[in-house]
């Protein structure tokens, strides 16, 4: 990698930092902190963003799949990692890499009980996921008494926590819905009593729950978008820091003719004098093509100038009309004071997936 790479993505531990103070300002002193790093840490660095999140002491550390959380362990993260959706195939490698599996499934624990078996492990770390109405994974609470037979027919684990996952923490209009999600998860927690052994500590919110429903905190918050300095409210959005940084350089600058097309199928027709910039960043790179036509904005010297045309695999083009610029300039995607949830919206999507969506390709720049 050239020491200064015309394209990178800025990764700032400092913001980091900063967002994990915000977000622990927030809980009461015993609540944990678990940090989630999957999908390489929402699309930056996860083993730097992990090791710097032991160091500020977080009490936890989530990843997706079973994959994500042998790359942290082989990088020397000591954190308990709880792998939020295992998959079948992936349970040796739990047990391998002492990784801590959600077990939310009727098959996928009864696999887990096999695997535990083979390896010959007792009293083995696990969390039980819900399902409280986001429909996508979990237990139901009428599996409690087979959960428990199963379970207590060996010492095969312990049941380190009950946990849920809230649907739209974020959004105030669905208010009633969220807290019939944290009663039912509370009707959950009662009721395991009887079916579970152990003091399983409980969680349920994400980032937005951090933010909105602080009395729901319990034992563990899990918190991903927050810690990467976005929180669903433009309001909260203050508080935090981006840690990611997209920039890039000029590669080339034309002017153009009214009647001239730009970029592959004619994409934007100059009906004016134009100038533009070629920016070396495509839809490759994880700026979709959603972003192209007017609907996602780039900052020059702190100018927005929309993209124009369509973007192409490799590059973008810009308006640049009547702004003092060259080749070699640097152009800002998202950023410090360029959020990446703006840039999202106007495409109509959401700062998760265009911050997860920067490839492998973009280098990335670790600022400690
Ligand atoms: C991704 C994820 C989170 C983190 O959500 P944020 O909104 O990024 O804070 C928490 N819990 C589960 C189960 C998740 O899948």
């Amino acid at each position: 990698m050239p020491l200064t790479p015309e394209t990178a993505l800025e990764i700032d531990l400092q913001a980091l930092a900063h967002n994990y103070r915000v977000i622990r300002s927030r809980l009461k002193e015993k609540t944990r902190l678990l940090g989630v790093v999957k999908a390489f840490a929402y699309g930056s660095e996860a083993l730097a963003i992990s090791k710097k999140l032991e160091d500020l002491g977080a009490d936890y550390l989530a990843v997706a799949f079973s994959r994500e959380g042998v790359l942290l362990r082989e990088g020397g993260v000591r954190l308990p990692i709880l792998v939020l959706h295992p998959q079948p195939g992936g349970l040796d490698e739990v047990i391998e890499h002492c990784l801590e599996p959600s077990l939310y499934s009727r098959n996928i624990l009864s696999l887990f009980l096999k695997a535990l078996k083979k390896h010959g492990q007792e009293e083995y770390p696990v969390h039980l996921k819900f399902n409280t109405g986001l429909n996508r994974l979990g237990f139901h609470k009428e599996d409690l008494p087979w959960i428990g037979g199963r379970l207590s027919a060996s010492r095969a684990v312990e049941v380190r926590s009950l946990f849920s996952h809230l649907a739209a923490s974020d959004d105030p209009k669905e208010a009633d819905f969220t807290l019939g999600q944290i009663q039912a998860f509370e009707a959950i927690v009662r009721e395991s009593d009887s079916h579970l052994g152990g003091k399983p500590f409980k969680h349920i919110l994400n980032t937005s729950g951090v933010f909105n429903y602080p009395e729901a905190q319990l034992d563990m918050v899990r918190t991903g978008i927050g810690l990467y300095g976005y929180s669903n409210n433009p309001q909260t959005d203050r508080e935090l820091r981006p840690v990611a940084r997209l920039r890039t350089r000029i590669s080339q600058i034309h002017n153009i003719e009214p009647g001239q097309w730009v970029g592959y199928n004619k994409g934007f027709l100059a009906d004016s004098p134009l100038k533009t910039a070629t920016l070396p960043i495509g839809h490759a790179d994880g700026i979709g093509r959603q972003y192209g036509k007017g609907r996602g904005m780039v900052y020059l010297n702190g100018k927005a100038v929309p993209i124009i045309g369509n973007v192409c695999m490799d590059m973008t083009m810009v308006d640049v009309s009547g702004l003092e610029c060259r080749e070699g300039d640097e152009v800002i995607f998202f950023g410090e004071g360029h959020s990446a949830e703006v840039m999202a919206l106007g495409a109509g999507t959401i700062s998760y997936e265009l911050l997860a969506g920067i490839s492998r390709r973009v280098p990335r720049i670790i600022l400690e």
